[in-house]
């Protein structure tokens, strides 16, 4: 994708693969290698590769320091932990591993929550996508990294990653409650505040919708392994190894959702872990 340079009031936005932003000397993520050498400070959204790609590189050629959220600190400092969750710690084998979850590991100087930043820039907590995900809101223009996916996200991705739908769902709630002009979210197009209202309604609706299948699908008590099946097929996701595990965690975080809003309950049977509904379960106690 060929990189694009526009201007949304005080602050510059490279739009590529990763939109990036360019605010004052303050750089939010890395997706891109040409920046001008008196960044100062380079901002980190979240833990996964195509966000922290040239952090290491770059703060080596501009002395800039890194800022990164606190609890995806270790994913930046070490990528390998992030390929070992998504197999339950064990080491997957290497295709089963996704680009998004490696990257060169490199240190993380201070903690979005605890840097002083200057009048004008701000963190804004939006976990969900995972468990420190933050935005940066500059001079009314929000970086909202992976916390919202547009329209054109969920027409090429049926089932986006996300580890914690319920904070995903609190996060959305965030970024309307938050006063901006433009939000310009990691991947797809930049929105107006009104367009934003629209689109953070999208998503909500179809992590209901995903939520909906789900407790459906669960009529009759399945095991994680068919459940994931079933979603797979009726979403028409293709075979492919990285992406089976990337939507193995976003139905588990599903699933742990609707465990805690009381939907979903579990038994173990047989050796295998069996999810129903709650309603129906109680029935056969
Ligand atoms: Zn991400």
């Amino acid at each position: 994708m060929r990189q694009r340079v526009i201007e949304l009031n005080d602050v510059r936005c490279i739009l590529g693969h990763t939109n990036v932003g360019l605010y004052e000397s303050y750089l939010i993520d890395t997706s891109v290698i040409d920046v001008p050498l008196d960044i100062t400070a380079i901002l980190i959204t979240h833990g996964h590769g195509d966000h922290f790609t040239w952090a290491g590189t770059l703060q080596k050629r501009t002395g800039a320091v890194i800022i990164a959220p606190k609890e995806d600190a270790f994913l930046i400092e070490n990528p390998e932990t992030n390929v070992r969750g998504l197999f339950n710690w064990a080491r997957p084998p290497v295709e089963m591993t996704t680009k998004f979850f490696l990257g060169d590991a490199c240190g993380v100087d201070h903690y979005a929550e605890e840097y002083p930043f200057e009048e004008g820039i701000a963190p804004v907590h939006l976990p969900g996508h995972t468990m420190g995900h933050t935005g940066y809101l500059c001079d009314g223009v929000l970086f909202a990294g992976d916390a919202l996916y547009s329209k054109d996200i969920w027409e090429r991705h049926k089932l986006p990653y996300s580890i914690d739908v319920e904070l995903t769902r609190r996060s959305l709630k965030t970024i309307q409650n938050t006063t901006f002009d433009w939000l310009v979210p990691s991947h797809g197009t930049i929105m107006s505040k009104e367009e934003s209202a629209e689109q953070i309604e999208l998503h909500l609706n179809q992590l209901t919708q995903i939520d909906n299948m789900i407790l459906r699908l669960l009529s009759a008590p399945r095991s994680t392994e068919d459940l994931i099946f079933l979603v797979l097929k009726e979403l028409g996701i293709e075979d492919n190894l990285a992406k089976y595990w990337l939507s193995v965690t976003t139905i588990k975080g599903h699933l742990s959702g609707l465990v805690s809003t009381y939907k979903v309950a579990y038994t173990i049977t047989n050796h295998r872990v069996y999810w129903q509904l709650s309603e129906d379960l109680e029935r056969v106690k």
